[in-house]
């Protein structure tokens, strides 16, 4: 192919169009930058040197002279919200929702915000109405989680279920869990009213949506307790080893009660000892305790807790047996044995505590719903002694 002299133009016609580009983008910068008022500059100039009320103000003063500026709105409404000046939230976000030249999708944000507003100042009624509109739109599943919320908060059981069906959680473990435990609210209502029969009903329902609804079987087992149908309460609580015989500990006291009055006492200590053995927590060994103390005598319950020590060495368990140590030593050797044993009590009392496997909340007592954090079925069924004490005593064996 021969060389053409003018083949030599297109270098510089290439340059002489880059030329042209960077100009145009150069001038397209600073016209956007002019149209920026100073406000907005001074604004970022306070936010980098971390005086944030001041480019707070600032930007306050753009969003009030250029109407333009939606999302810069969105942002600050936001931000009041958070640091709790709702009132100025609600203003911003009411001013949004007022205006006409906004497109669908910024409308409904702007009512999606204000709804939060609404629920932050715990206006639950208005917050109520304006989820339930935001249910046919892009907010439908934060909308309907929120408005779920709400009926939790009130208490609105029916309400809840209603609205946790809805959600695409309902055909998980979580919704589920969650749905059981409204049924279980909602019967523990209905029979502090005295209306059994809806009370049973609903423990059934909360157990038709999750079989494995260990809670409608130990409130259904105290009411027939209640009610010295122990022949009822224990079939209920015996189902519990079929659903999640971890929680058996919760009703370990109250179940050897009916037994107890059913005369099958024997039966009573034969099952516990199997609980004990493949779900060991300190409280199921202090129900086994209990029972033999009080019907086959010190000797037998001290083996007995000697031996589980033995086992499964911990510091609840070390705990347990020096108490039954306790029952059987002579009275001169009581008090040093006392005081040892009150030391590893309080040691061990400051670990034994439910967490929450969410938020890692702690409460003595365990909770179906989670305070802080508002989870259900968040507690692990043992206490944190069962745990961490085991762990840290193996080690070091
Ligand atoms: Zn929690």
């Amino acid at each position: 192919m021969d060389f053409q002299a003018y083949w030599l133009l297109i270098i510089p016609i290439f340059f002489g169009l880059g030329w042209l580009a960077a100009r145009v983008d150069i001038r397209h910068l600073l016209s956007e930058s002019r149209a920026l008022p100073a406000s907005y500059f001074k604004g970022l100039n306070f936010l980098l040197n971390e005086q944030t009320d001041k480019a707070i103000e600032s930007f306050i003063e753009v969003a009030q002279t250029d109407q333009q500026t939606v999302e810069l709105q969105f942002a600050l409404g936001g931000l009041f919200r958070r640091r709790g000046e709702v009132d100025r939230a609600t203003r911003m976000h009411q001013n949004l929702v007022d205006r006409s030249d906004l497109s669908v999708s910024q409308k409904t944000q702007a009512l999606y915000e204000l709804a939060q507003d609404y629920l932050k100042a715990g206006l639950l009624d208005r917050a109520e109405t304006l989820f339930k509109d935001l249910r046919v739109s892009e907010f439908k599943e934060v909308a309907t989680r929120s408005l779920l919320d709400i009926y939790v908060t009130e208490k609105e059981w029916l309400k809840a279920i209603e609205v946790a069906k809805e959600l695409e959680g309902v055909g998980n473990e979580i919704g589920s869990k969650e749905i059981a435990n409204f049924y279980c609210e909602l019967a523990l209502i209905e029979h502090s009213r005295s209306n059994f029969m809806e009370a049973e009903n609903f423990a059934q329902q909360a157990l038709v949506i999750n079989k494995k609804c260990v809670r409608a079987n130990i409130i259904q087992g105290q009411w027939a307790k209640q009610n010295g149908q122990h022949e009822r309460a224990v079939g209920f609580w015996l189902q519990i080893e079929n659903q999640s015989p971890d929680y058996l500990f919760l009703v370990a006291d109250a179940f050897v009660e009916s037994m107890k009055q059913l005369n099958r006492v024997d039966e009573s200590i034969q099952l516990l000892r199997g609980w004990v053995e493949r779900f060991p927590t300190l409280d199921l060994l202090s129900t086994l305790f209990k029972i033999l103390l009080e019907s086959r005598g010190p000797e037998l319950a001290y083996q007995t807790i000697k031996d589980e020590f033995k086992r499964n060495p911990s510091l609840g368990s070390l705990d347990k047996y020096l108490e039954a140590q306790l029952v059987i030593v002579s009275p001169e050797q009581r008090s040093d044995l006392q005081l040892m044993r009150d030391l590893v009590h309080q040691h061990n009392m400051k670990y034994s505590y439910y967490q929450c496997d969410t938020c890692g909340f702690k409460a003595k007592s365990y909770f179906w719903h989670c305070p802080a954090c508002g989870g259900w079925d968040t507690y692990p069924p043992r206490r944190n002694s069962d745990n961490d004490s085991q762990r840290s005593i193996k080690l070091s064996m």
